[in-house]
């Protein structure tokens, strides 16, 4: 076993993910990437640039923009984690809204998008020390990673938190809404053709529905106890 491993968690659409992986990343010193980003960065730059139209998505402009589409990460200290960035602005604040989550599955089923960010992914994490977060890192990216976590939640309990965050920052949305998206995603996500989302058959199962962050970082430690001391 080396010293710094990858980590892998997949699973539904809001149930936490990326909040347990930076999480765990800052507990171990490690590098966490949030892949969902990654695919909501280009899904955002596909809105701004003409080739979704009233929630229909142009699969032939998506691919053709791909080039022209530099996405980096950079360490927001403020934060605790890096911020996302396409061709040099910061669009952390633009990648979460309802409109964005309601294309994203649409774009991340083209294989030329995937093809793209999955190999940035594989280049970002191969020297280990990394926590990422997305819907394949255990099945594609990283089939070999050491630690593969699936997280779970009922799909109201993951609708209510995500509700609550977006009605805090000021979006204007309702519940039914952003049950309707989770909902939506996590079916689009497990049945597309390429890369679905499904569990590794060797990753655990993490369902959050009532744990605390407290007791999910417990869990956390004793599984990663069980990895690293085999
Ligand atoms: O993780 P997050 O909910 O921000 O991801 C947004 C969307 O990006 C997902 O619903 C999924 O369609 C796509 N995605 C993906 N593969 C990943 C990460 C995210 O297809 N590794």
């Amino acid at each position: 076993m080396r010293n710094k491993i990858i980590i892998a968690i997949d699973g539904h659409s809001s149930c936490g993910k990326s909040t347990f992986a930076k999480a765990i990343a800052a507990r171990l010193g490690y590098i966490f990437i949030d892949t969902g980003a990654m695919y909501r960065a280009v899904t955002l730059y596909a809105l701004e640039n003409g080739a979704i139209t009233s929630g229909m998505v142009d699969e032939q402009r998506v691919c053709d923009m791909l080039d022209d589409i530099d996405i980096d990460f950079r360490f927001n200290p403020q934060r605790g984690a890096s911020d996302i960035y396409v061709n040099g602005d910061l669009v952390e604040g633009k990648i979460r809204t309802i409109e964005v989550s309601n294309c994203v599955s649409a774009v991340s089923s083209f294989g030329a998008v995937r093809q793209k960010l999955v190999a940035m992914q594989q280049q970002m994490g191969h020297k280990g020390g990394v926590v990422m977060d997305g819907r394949d890192i255990g099945t594609v990216v990283f089939p070999d990673a050491e630690l593969k976590i699936y997280m779970t939640a009922d799909a109201m309990v993951r609708a209510e938190r995500r509700f609550k965050e977006l009605t805090q920052k000021g979006d204007n949305v309702t519940l039914e809404e952003v049950y309707e998206n989770v909902v939506s995603r996590d079916k689009a996500d497990m049945s597309r053709a390429i890369s679905p989302l499904r569990k590794a058959d060797d990753a655990i199962v993490l369902d959050n529905s009532h744990m605390s962050v407290e007791e999910q970082m417990a869990w956390f430690d004793a599984e990663f106890q069980r990895v690293t001391s085999k």
